[in-house]
């Protein structure tokens, strides 16, 4: 029973779940306990009691609700309160200082530039733990708490499944991380914007810095593994690389590289990304 609240999980279900518009970012799990990650979406555990605990304090709305990245968002609120203002505003990018094209010595998806700056921030202390999507059976992917350099290289590479990497946040400030670094899709990005600017209230000394990845869609695993077995013939566990772009599905067996278009992935998209 929700009482005394007008949206909390009931209205998360309803509004956003039974639409299939979850992006399983894992926002709204992340600090509540009366929820957990189901294979597609959160469910209930127990029922929700209105106590406001943890680190975060349980909102009218629900925390869940609130820092949902699919609920209603105030974008010109965030840009405010995180990106300076005397950035450039392009209708494209949004808010920018510089824009710069990069390479790393670290051979990530595109240049390694996102694992090289995790290594550079943990190794000058600017970072206490960054959250990464570690690769798991198959091509899905989960996200882990680190900050272990070799670790964190190890996360290099793009899975192009929905990772739920917000999920971990709460667990990294109960566990005293105030310097947090989250790597995500834009979903993912404006849900922890929508955390962090609960959070500052309640814990003002959190540094969180997030690293966002372009995105158009990301897949579902099974679908995702099955599709690609039907087309290529290729069993996803052994592949060591998966490469989308311009318009090509590519992955890379043992040095050899099976390709196909990219429109026959369309069936394997997940329903929130459309
Ligand atoms: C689902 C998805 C779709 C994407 N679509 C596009 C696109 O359409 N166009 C485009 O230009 N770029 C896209 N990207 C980004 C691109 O694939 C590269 O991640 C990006 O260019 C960074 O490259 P890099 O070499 O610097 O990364 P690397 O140094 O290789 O590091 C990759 C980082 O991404 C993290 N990561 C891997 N998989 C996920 C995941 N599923 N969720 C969250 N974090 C993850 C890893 O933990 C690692 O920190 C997409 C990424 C994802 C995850």
């Amino acid at each position: 029973m929700l009482k005394g609240r007008s949206k909390g999980f009931e209205g998360l279900n309803v509004e956003i779940i039974e639409k299939n518009l979850c992006s399983y970012c894992g926002a709204c799990v992340s600090f509540c306990e009366h929820l957990e990650l189901g294979p597609d979406a959160p469910v209930l555990k127990e029922e929700c009691s209105l106590d406001k605990e943890g680190v975060l304090k349980c909102s009218e709305n629900g925390t869940c609700y609130d820092v949902c990245p699919m609920t209603e968002t105030d974008i010109e609120g965030l840009e405010k309160m995180f990106l300076d203002s005397k950035g450039i505003s392009d209708e494209h990018f949004g808010i920018y200082k510089k824009l710069i094209a990069g390479k790393t010595a670290i051979e990530g998806q595109d240049g390694g530039m996102v694992t090289s700056m995790l290594v550079a921030g943990v190794e000058k202390e600017l970072f206490d733990c960054v959250i990464v999507a570690e690769r798991v059976d198959g091509y899905n992917a989960v996200p882990k708490i680190t900050a272990d350099v070799e670790e964190i290289k190890k996360t290099k590479g793009t899975k192009y499944v929905q990772c739920p990497m917000v999920s971990k946040i709460g667990e990294a400030v109960k566990r005293g991380k105030r310097k947090i670094a989250v790597v995500g899709t834009p979903c993912e990005i404006r849900a922890v914007r929508k955390i962090q600017s609960v959070l500052l209230k309640e814990v003002p000394q959190i540094e969180i810095t997030t690293i966002g990845l372009f995105c158009f869609e990301s897949f579902y695993h099974d679908k995702f593994v099955s599709k690609t077995r039907e087309l290529l013939g290729i069993d996803l566990s052994s592949a060591s690389k998966i490469q989308i772009a311009k318009g090509e599905y590519e992955v890379t067996v043992n040095g050899n590289r099976y390709k196909t278009k990219i429109t026959h992935l369309e069936e394997m998209v997940r329903a929130s990304c459309r």
